[in-house]
C-alpha cells in the first residue's frame, strides 16, 4: 500500500484506573505518501491527544490505552511506534518524522540567534555535518518557507509572529522529514498569514515529498488546502472523505455544523448557522452517539447505540467513512 502512517484502533487515556477519562477512542485513520491529511474538530475533540499519542510524545498523565501505529519506512519495513523502545523511538523521530506543535513559535529561545538555533537543530541530527554546511541548510530552509538569509542573524524577538513560525517550519524541514504533523502552527496569526504559510507548505510537499497531517479547527483552510479530511468529535473521527466531497455533500451533521460556521468558499452562499450547544465533557459522554444532544437530525437508536464508522452504503467504492445513525454502513 501507499500507506506511511497507519493508526489501528487507538485508544489515549488521561489518568489512571477510576480517574482515567477517554480523550481518543478507537482511532482509525491512513496518512498516505505524499498527501495532505487534515484534522478537524472543535476545541477538546481530541485533535492534539491524537497527535501526541501517535507520535508517543504525550505528556503526562496521558497514557496509550490501546491500539497500533504502523509506520511503513522507504525501505518497506513496518513498524509500531506503539512498541519501539526509547532508542528506536527517538532514531525515528529525528529521521522520519517532523511535528510543529501548537504554540511551537513561543518555543524559540529568546536568547539564540535564529541561525545558531537552526544550525543547532541541523547537528543534533546529522553530527557529522560541517558548520558551513549547516549554515548553507539553514539559509535554503529559510528561504524555501520564504524569509531572506539575513534573517539567520537576528533574534526571534525580531521576528513576527508568522515569521517565527515558518523559522519552526523551516527547521522541522531541515531534517527533510517523509511526515510532517502541524498542529495549528498559524492559530495565532492573521488569516492572510494562514493561507501563505500553508500554500507554502503545499507547494514544498509536492518538491520534497513528505505527508502531512495537518490539525486546526478552521475546517476552511483544510478544504481549500487538504487532499482529504477526518473529522474529530468526543475523542472519535466521525467522518472521512476527500476535501472536495466533504465540502460538496458533508454526511455526518456534525461536519455539517463545521461546514456551516464559515462563508461559502465559492458558488452560492450558505446560511452560517453554526452548532448550537457546546462539545462534551469527556467526564460525562452521552450514550450513544456522542454528538446526538446537539444534533438536528437525531433519532431513535442516536441517544442509546454508538455507531460504528464504516463505508456509507450509498458511496459505496467512493473513499469515504462516517459514523452515524443517518447514514448505514456497508
Ligand atoms: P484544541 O482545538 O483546543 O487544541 P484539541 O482537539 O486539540 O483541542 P485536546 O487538547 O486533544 O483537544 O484535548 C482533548 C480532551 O482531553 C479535552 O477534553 C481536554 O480537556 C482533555 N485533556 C487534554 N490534556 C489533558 C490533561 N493533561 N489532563 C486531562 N485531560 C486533558
Ligand atoms: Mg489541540
Amino acid at each position: 500500500s501507499d500507506a506511511v502512517l497507519e493508526v489501528r484502533n487507538l485508544d489515549v487515556d488521561y489518568g489512571l484506573g477510576d480517574e482515567a477519562v477517554q480523550a481518543v477512542k478507537d482511532v482509525n485513520l491512513t496518512l498516505h505518501r505524499g498527501e495532505v491529511l487534515g484534522l478537524a474538530g472543535e476545541s477538546g475533540s481530541g485533535k492534539s491527544t491524537l497527535a501526541y499519542g501517535l507520535t508517543r510524545l504525550l505528556p503526562p498523565p496521558g497514557v496509550i490505552a490501546g491500539g497500533e501505529v504502523i509506520y511503513h519506512a522507504e525501505n518497506g519495513e513496518t513498524a509500531d511506534i506503539m512498541r519501539m523502545t526509547d532508542a528506536e523511538l527517538r532514531k525515528f523521530r529525528w529521521a522520519e518524522t517532523a511535528i510543529v506543535f501548537q504554540g511551537a513559535m513561543n518555543s524559540l529561545n529568546p536568547v539564540h540567534k535564529i541561525s545558531t538555533q537552526m544550525t543547532d537543530v541541523i547537528k543534533a541530527h546529522d553530527p557529522e555535518s560541517t558548520p558551513r554546511s549547516r549554515l548553507d541548510r539553514a539559509k535554503e530552509m529559510l528561504s524555501l518557507v520564504g524569509i531572506s538569509a539575513d534573517r539567520l542573524e537576528a533574534y526571534p524577538h525580531q521576528l513576527s509572529g508568522g515569521m517565527r513560525q515558518r523559522v519552526m517550519i523551516g527547521m522541522a524541514l531541515a531534517l527533510d522529514p517523509r511526515v510532517v504533523i502541524m498542529d495549528e502552527p498559524t492559530t495565532a496569526l492573521d488569516v492572510v498569514i494562514q493561507r501563505q504559510i500553508l500554500g507554502q507548505i503545499i507547494e514544498l510537499r509536492e518538491r520534497l515529498g513528505f505527508s502531512v497531517l495537518f490539525i486546526t479547527h478552521d475546517l476552511s483552510l483544510l478544504v481549500e488546502f487538504s487532499d482529504r479530511i477526518a473529522i474529530m468529535y468526543g475523542g472519535r473521527i466521525v467522518e472521512e472523505a476527500p476535501a472536495a466531497e466533504i465540502y460538496r455533500d458533508s454526511l455526518h451533521p456534525y461536519s455539517d455544523g463545521l461546514l456551516h460556521s464559515f462563508p461559502a468558499l465559492r458558488g452560492p452562499r450558505r446560511e452560517l448557522t453554526g452548532i448550537p450547544g457546546s462539545p462534551p465533557d469527556l467526564r460525562a459522554m452521552p450514550t450513544g452517539c456522542a454528538f446526538h444532544p446537539r444534533c438536528p437530525k437525531a433519532f431513535d437508536p442516536c441517544a442509546t447505540n454508538l455507531p460504528v464508522l464504516g463505508i456509507p452504503e450509498t458511496h459505496t467504492g467512493q473513499q469515504r467513512t462516517v459514523a452515524c445513525w443517518l447514514h448505514p454502513i456497508h
